[in-house]
């Protein structure tokens, strides 16, 4: 594997004629990031890993400070892995000026995510364009996890550029709770918490696939979760998972979630 922190030397030593993958993550690899980095080596010629912890994205400079970071655990999984390239590159080979930090969302892109978390996407977009700008890998892979980033992503992508976007299912672990970086910020007690809302989401998903008409349930759903101690739910939505609208039927629809276990922020959607 060859470790890059410039972006000049990469784009020197790199084809991108050729069918590059490339997986950007900020660290702390863990399943979920090792089966996007599988896909791409099943699909491409080479594999381009980027480690960057876009400071654009994070709307409180705490949770920048208290990211998790485990940069030799994640070198020693990239290599084993295979992984042809790895960036790591500082805020200021990623961003030239403060303008290019945020790129604006629409107003109809305005809810979820968008809306607890504001100004999030808009960093997260900033950093995918100057990614993009930068390298011209042919695809890019991303996690279904982060269900409203990837929908944003697209769209913003095929306005403007030509890398094919792979869509990577959401990776649990064994109680069900959906892999995250963040996780590790969990005790026990904590994971069982959100092993339990996880399985109540599923088992919610199930009931709607049965009967669309059980949501009329989601409001005393949402006070179940709630009731949790030390569970705070952000929002609870079924949405159509083309379009994100609140327009579905039993075969298009997701449910998503965002809430707190004490301090921790996690999302979900089934
Ligand atoms: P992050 O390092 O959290 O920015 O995530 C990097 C990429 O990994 C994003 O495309 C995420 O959607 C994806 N990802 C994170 N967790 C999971 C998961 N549990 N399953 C699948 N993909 C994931």
């Amino acid at each position: 594997m060859i470790i890059f922190k410039r972006i000049n030397k990469l784009n020197k030593e790199v084809n991108f004629k050729a069918k590059i993958g490339f997986v950007p993550t900020m660290g702390s690899l863990h399943k979920g990031h090792i089966s996007l980095i599988n896909l791409s080596k099943k699909y491409c010629e080479k594999t381009l890993v980027s480690i960057f912890i876009n400071p654009s994205q994070f709307n409180s400079s705490s949770d920048l400070k208290n990211y998790p970071k485990n940069l030799k655990k994640d070198i020693h999984i990239l290599k084993k892995l295979k992984v042809d390239y790895l960036l790591m590159p500082n805020v200021n080979e990623i961003y030239k000026s403060k303008k290019s930090m945020k790129i604006k969302l629409n107003k109809k892109d305005k809810i979820m995510c968008s809306i607890y978390r504001p100004g999030h996407f808009e960093g997260v977009l900033a950093v995918i364009n100057q990614f993009l700008l930068k390298l011209k890998p042919k695809y890019i892979f991303l996690g279904e996890k982060d269900f409203q980033q990837i929908f944003l992503i697209k769209k913003f992508i095929k306005k403007k550029f030509k890398t094919k976007v792979y869509a990577c299912p959401i990776i649990r672990d064994n109680n069900n709770v959906a892999l995250s970086s963040r996780n590790i910020l969990l005790n026990k007690k904590d994971v069982k918490k959100s092993s339990f809302i996880a399985n109540l989401l599923l088992k919610f998903k199930n009931n709607l696939k049965k009967n669309i008409n059980f949501k009329k349930n989601l409001n005393n759903f949402f006070y179940k979760i709630n009731s949790i101690t030390n569970i705070k739910v952000e929002y609870l939505e079924i949405r159509n998972k083309k379009n994100l609208s609140k327009i579905y039927n039993k075969n298009n629809f997701k449910i998503f979630l965002a809430y707190y276990n004490k301090k921790i922020r996690l999302i979900d959607n089934y």
